[in-house]
């Protein structure tokens, strides 16, 4: 059996894995256009806060390949799918054959129609690869002014800036929501956010978007214009608004794409053995009852992992996903889980607020959907679990809100055991055995 894998990241090594594990035979080759075996994507604004390095970023150990016995192809970008005569094309004109395949290539950065802004300069650029971070890297000690201007406010564009501020650059987010993480967070929980990121060197515009980029003779940044006709001085650009799937090249290919990749339940395209995962697909929401794209990492993995087994013959079905961020800014840790604004007026919202912790619990009904945790994250493994298992709980909601979780028995249908012990369990072992255990350290 040949397997063919494009993308070389999360979704695409938790597939190879998941082949490996129930086949030890079969050949398994992965494609990447980059050319670094795989990296903690993630971590490319570590690199620039030399959080991590050339040595660190790596996402697994240096003879990966070897070991597993996978043929890793980097530096080569698949231009083509031929799921007739199963064949993917290379840019250098080579033809893989494949038995199966699963289609891994995550997003592209998407750029919003900006005047004057040229990606080929090197003040200017997308974040989302590690080549992005050392180009950025190299801008930053060009930049005479030390001013950086970063389009989004959305978790790439945080992280882009935290990554500039520390290399020196007094940092603008430019944000068109009228809040920093806007789809995650809400008004409160984004102005403490907004704070926080003022008080460390990061300015906030928020309602506000870049129209035009005035350019030096040599192409090169000197300022932006915003919107509302304001001027701010620019070396650096960065755009930052989120990605897309990265589906270009499979256009004639025969596999249905509405907006992401369409896939069933066990991770198969709409072409027999053609799979795929991560952010390039279409999954279902669990939370929201509809398909969306969900671009986070363990979603990736959980997606290539089920796609894996079923390609290698053994069934498993995916039950979809749903939104989980963690991450800190300047030390104010945040965690958003599932529903964190109410979709209609059935749904209610439980505050707690302190001067320097929100907790807030998004309800359907007794069935706990959402939650933002901001300052103190405690509990969130737990109630990350809760929402995804969509139980009814809402006469613990002051335990949840005050971040006191510990041990509880709700409803007879779950356990959650000591917060130390560091997981929690569902009642029920027979029915849900792959996610009746939630690691959430
Ligand atoms: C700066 C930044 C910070 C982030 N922070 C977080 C976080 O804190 N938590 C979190 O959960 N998620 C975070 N994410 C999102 C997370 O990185 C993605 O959800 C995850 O990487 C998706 O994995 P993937 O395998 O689907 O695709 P990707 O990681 O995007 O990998 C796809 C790979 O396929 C390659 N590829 C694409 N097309 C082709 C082709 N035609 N031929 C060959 N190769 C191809 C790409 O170059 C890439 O190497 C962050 C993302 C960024 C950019």
């Amino acid at each position: 059996m040949k397997y063919v894998i494009i993308g070389n990241s999360y979704a695409g090594l938790s597939c190879a894995d998941a082949i490996r594990r129930f086949d030890k035979s079969g050949e398994v080759v992965i494609i990447s256009d980059e050319n670094y075996r795989a990296y903690a994507r993630p971590l490319i604004s570590y690199y620039l806060e030399g959080k991590t390095t050339d040595e660190t970023i790596w996402y697994k150990e240096d003879d990966y390949y070897e070991k597993n016995d996978f043929k890793f192809m980097p530096g080569k970008k698949v231009v083509s799918v031929d799921t007739v005569s199963k064949k993917v094309v290379l840019e250098d004109g080579v033809k893989l054959d494949y038995d199966k395949l699963f289609i891994g290539p995550g997003g592209t950065p998407f750029i919003p129609p900006t005047e004057g802004f040229n990606p080929d300069s090197p003040m200017m650029g997308t974040f989302t690869k590690f080549d992005d971070a050392k180009k950025m890297e190299k801008a930053a000690k060009l930049a005479k002014r030390k001013e950086a201007i970063v389009v989004g406010g959305g978790l790439i564009g945080l992280k882009a800036s935290e990554g500039l501020r520390a290399l020196g650059l007094h940092t603008t987010i430019v944000e068109l929501l009228p809040r920093v993480l806007g789809l995650a967070l809400d008004e409160i929980s984004g102005n403490i956010t907004s704070k926080r990121l003022n008080e460390n060197g990061i300015d906030t515009a928020t309602g506000e978007t870049v129209t035009k980029i005035n350019l030096d003779e040599s192409g090169n940044p000197v300022s932006v214009i915003l919107k509302s006709g304001k001027e701010l001085p620019a070396d650096i650009v960065v755009v930052g608004v989120g990605v897309r799937p990265n589906v270009g090249f499979l256009e004639g290919s025969g596999i249905k794409i509405d907006r992401g990749i369409i896939v069933d339940k066990t991770m198969m395209t709409s072409v027999k053995d053609v799979y795929a995962g991560g952010d390039a697909v279409v999954i279902y929401d669990i939370i929201n009852k509809r398909p969306n794209i969900i671009a986070i990492v363990p979603l990736a993995c959980e997606e290539g992992r089920v796609a894996g087994t079923n390609m290698a013959g053994v069934y498993r079905e995916y039950p979809g996903g749903m939104g989980l961020n963690s991450v800190e800014i300047y030390g104010l840790p945040i965690v958003t889980i599932g529903l964190t604004n109410p979709a209609n007026e059935s749904q209610k919202v439980y505050i707690f607020q302190d001067e320097n912790v929100y907790r807030k619990l998004v309800y359907d009904g007794e069935v706990l959907v959402g939650a933002i945790l901001l300052g103190d994250i405690s509990g969130s493994g737990i109630l990350s679990a809760i929402i995804r298992q969509g139980l009814k709980c809402l006469k613990y909601k002051d335990e949840f809100l005050n971040g006191n979780i510990y041990s509880f028995v709700i409803d007879n249908e779950f356990e959650i055991y000591n917060i130390n012990e560091g997981y929690a369990l569902r009642g029920d072992f027979e029915d849900l055995p792959e996610f009746s255990r939630t690691n959430w350290r």
